[in-house]
């Protein structure tokens, strides 16, 4: 295989017996991403299914508050609510194309397993999706979705019984079914995962790129987006890599504090290691024991970056901060209130760190990837109301 690292990042550190489902899959990629009938299935889709090009919009009332001009790119408008339907419909339609008759995905909070059962429901394909047991009882809504739409939700009671498991349970299955292709749902894992579904995403900055020069008249000074495994937020900046006034942000999840150690900010608390068959950033202890992490969003609560953002950090073209689960909380409420969106928990750490960093931003033309809705967080927003009259306060 070819170009696997992004600088030292990246690469396959994969067993012998996935090694040959990864080349078959590195082929194809490279031979139908090339294909201009490929692509145009693939375009149509996104257009005329999923409904693209999502809107940019100005968030008036909010930039007038903090004395910044804020656009918001609207990932949550797409179908299922997220940006993750660009990857599961682009992944699905090559496995198609490889005469693949199975898919199997993981699943965290579900978004990712519900963009899947998706795309697999519109292009005829069998689905089995893995999800921790602990997060099949936190997000049964989602669960109840993947089943309507036909897949299978296999429960994982391994480990701790949540994101990181299903992925290894995923890709168990997969060396066992020559059959099926493995949807990995983030810019992560083996090559050629991060840059197949960073590929899949750039649709995002392509659109927001051309929105805000027609829109705005001009270049974004900043583009931001959060960072899970770093799909929606490559997707944005890759579109920009070369626009040198542009600086790249990234907010990673700052939990209860970086010192808490509950958290899941891998450049501000981890260091480089190897995890689901990629050397980056993670959360380990001295003994590469993964850790622990905790977020607010489900979405951002994975103890590895993907190896695009940890070369980008490195070679200082992006810059990566943190928000905490209480500026995150702030930033729905005033997205919710000022500008009558309410916006994933996820993408509620990038507009909340901007909130934060008003001083530094005066003035500036800020580009936010809003990467999802909120609505799947409702039962979340709720059980802290109840908490207390602090949490109330900070919803309010
Ligand atoms: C899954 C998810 C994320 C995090 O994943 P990335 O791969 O980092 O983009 C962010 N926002 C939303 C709405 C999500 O569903």
């Amino acid at each position: 295989m070819k170009h696997t690292r992004f600088g030292p990042y990246g690469g396959v550190f994969a067993p012998e017996t996935l090694m040959a489902s990864l080349e078959e899959l590195e082929d194809a990629w490279r031979s139908l991403w090339s294909d201009l009938g490929f692509r145009a299935r693939l375009s149509g889709l996104l257009r005329d299914y999923a409904g693209r090009p999502t809107a940019l919009t100005h968030a008036e009332r909010l930039s007038e508050e903090f004395g910044f001009e804020l656009w918001l790119k609207r990932e949550d408008l797409l179908h299922t609510g997220a940006h993750k339907l660009n990857n599961a419909l682009g992944q699905c339609l090559l496995a198609q194309a490889m005469g693949k008759t199975r898919i199997l995905a993981e699943t965290g909070a579900g978004q990712h397993g519900v963009a899947t059962a998706t795309a697999c429901a519109k292009l005829g394909l069998d689905c089995v999706v893995y999800m921790g047991s602990v997060d099949a009882q936190r997000q049964r809504p989602n669960v109840l979705r993947m089943q309507l739409m036909g897949a299978r939700v296999v429960v994982v009671e391994h480990g701790q019984r949540t994101l990181k498991d299903a992925i290894n349970e995923a890709m168990r299955a997969w060396v066992s079914d020559p059959q099926a292709h493995y949807v990995l749902g983030s810019a992560l894992g083996p090559h050629p995962f991060p840059s197949m579904v960073a590929a899949f995403h750039e649709v995002i900055g392509q659109e927001a790129r051309a929105q805000i020069l027609e829109q705005a008249g001009d270049l974004p000074d900043y583009a931001i987006a959060c960072v899970g495994g770093g799909s929606n937020a490559i997707g944005l900046f890759r579109a920009f890599l070369e626009d040198e006034s542009v600086r790249l942000v990234g907010v990673e999840a700052g939990g209860e504090g970086i010192d808490s150690g509950r958290h899941a900010a891998r450049f501000a608390g981890g260091s480089p290691g190897v995890l689901h068959g990629c050397f980056t950033w993670l959360l380990q202890d001295d003994d590469g024991q993964i850790l622990p992490t905790h977020s607010v969003s489900a979405g951002l609560d994975y103890p590895a970056v993907g190896p695009e953002h940890a070369d980008l950090e490195r070679r200082q073209r992006a810059r990566y901060e943190s928000a905490s689960d209480e500026v995150a909380l702030r930033a729905f409420a005033a997205l919710s209130e000022r500008e009558g969106i309410l916006p994933a928990l996820e993408s509620s750490h990038a507009v909340g760190w901007v909130m934060e960093q008003a001083q530094e931003l005066q003035g500036k033309r800020l580009l936010v990837n809003l990467s999802g809705r909120g609505d799947k967080d409702l039962g979340t927003i709720f059980a802290l109301r109840q908490e207390g009259a602090s949490d109330a306060e900070v919803l309010s």
